[in-house]
């Protein structure tokens, strides 16, 4: 395990792990409140989207068996619902599914009371592009339909594989930037590798806390299972706290500009006293973006990373599983909603906050909801390591 008293990454933070650990008791139970509520429970997801990067059928097995990683052996012998395909599908697709997507996203509208402006197709703000991830998936896609995060919860669903091990490769090749500059580019490379091994660690955290015993049927963490795939990779449980203090210092950084939005009549106030004692929590000195991305990344090796991180969110449509799938975008967006924030915000704040589409802002609070249920499960997991292999 870490050590606690070191900073999760020196060059940037001097903040600690306990620090981290301390704000997120702080923030957890508000953060529950507010991915339960009915806002920001939904996010849009287009099942039917084919993979831009490569034929599926060609190239990659679509046998379901594929898909089959931990479970294969004794597969055939698994009851239907052990199943990966069964795992990993989207549950409780609600009555809104079958309506038209522009009743689906009138039903957003009527929680969010203030339109956002990025809806409007004609909106002078279109045209410069601070974009990191695919927004027009979100926004216009005709099959896209809302799932309710709640009744799908991130869980071990069985997906893994030559699949799904290429899918992280092909995310982990993102990171190849080409300029000049020499610093910058490194520094850039380290950025993303490590959001991405981060984010990799907090989908295996997740899946190793909820998981499904084949064995005795039973749903539950299981401790080496973490252990082999985050625990005992120091540099993977760092990346859990350098995507935390990212996420969480984006949100720091656009609450004072969410006091205008109305997220429902009903809950507007109790959401906002939310989202507002969440940020009270969160120190600005988490996470200094201005060191890492404004005096040494230069705009060329931005523009790059801007284009690789959208790939990132693009390549989730290559995900098999749908329920994976499903987390995979709402992270990825969530990270690059994030990115706009302390990467663009600095030069022109109501662009950025007038450019926010409310998947994005779903996508925002989702994920940090994900990364600090990891970072509580981390430390869920120490004691239950203690106890199981330190006993005196
Ligand atoms: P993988 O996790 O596939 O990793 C491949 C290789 O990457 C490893 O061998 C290792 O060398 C390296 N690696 C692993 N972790 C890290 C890290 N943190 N940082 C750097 N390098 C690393 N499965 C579920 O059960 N539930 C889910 O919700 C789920 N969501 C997914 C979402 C996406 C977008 C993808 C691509 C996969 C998802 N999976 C999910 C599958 C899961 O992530 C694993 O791919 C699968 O469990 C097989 O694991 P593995 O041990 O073969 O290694």
């Amino acid at each position: 395990y870490m050590n606690k008293s070191l900073p999760y990454h020196s060059s940037i933070s001097n903040a600690t792990i306990t620090d981290i650990n301390n704000i997120n008791c702080k923030v957890r139970p508000k953060l529950l409140s507010i991915v339960n509520s009915d806002f920001f429970k939904f996010f849009k997801l287009n099942l039917f989207s084919e993979c831009p990067f490569w034929d599926d059928n060609n190239g990659f097995c679509t046998n379901r068996a594929c898909a089959v990683d931990i479970i294969e052996d004794g597969y055939d012998s698994l009851p239907d619902y052990w199943k990966p395909e069964v795992l990993g599908k989207i549950d409780d697709l609600n009555s809104l599914e079958k309506q038209p997507i522009d009743v689906q996203d009138e039903f957003l509208n009527e929680l969010c009371n203030r339109k956002f402006l990025s809806n409007n197709p004609y909106s002078p703000l279109n045209c410069r592009d601070i974009d990191y991830c695919d927004v027009d998936y979100i926004t216009n896609h005709p099959d896209a339909v809302l799932v309710d995060l709640t009744a799908n919860p991130e869980r071990f669903t069985g997906y893994g594989g030559e699949q799904s091990g290429l899918i992280w490769k092909s995310i982990y090749s993102e990171n190849c930037f080409q300029t000049d500059d020499k610093n910058a580019t490194g520094l850039a490379q380290e950025v993303f590798y490590k959001l991405i091994s981060g984010m990799h660690a907090s989908i295996g955290t997740h899946l190793s806390n909820d998981y499904l015993d084949v064995e005795s049927g039973k749903w539950g963490p299981n401790l080496d299972l973490f252990m082999f795939r985050v625990g005992n990779w120091t540099e993977r449980l760092e990346n859990i706290y350098f995507n935390y203090a990212i996420v969480a210092k984006s949100i720091k950084k656009i609450s004072p500009y969410l006091k205008n939005l109305e997220f429902c009549s009903q809950y507007d106030q109790k959401t906002l006293d939310l989202l507002g004692d969440i940020s009270g929590n969160i120190d600005t000195t988490l996470f200094d973006e201005n060191l890492i991305f404004d005096t040494e990344l230069s705009s060329e090796v931005k523009d790059q990373f801007r284009i690789k991180f959208k790939n990132v969110t693009k390549i989730m449509d290559c995900v098999h599983c749908d329920r994976c799938r499903l987390w995979g975008k709402v992270q990825s967006t969530g990270y690059a909603t994030s990115l706009k924030i302390l990467l663009e915000m600095d030069n022109d704040p109501m662009f950025v906050v007038n450019s926010l589409t409310k998947y994005e802002l779903i996508a925002l609070l989702n994920t940090f909801d994900r990364i600090s249920k990891s970072v509580q499960l981390i430390n869920d997991f120490e004691v239950m390591y203690n106890e199981k292999y330190n006993k005196e």
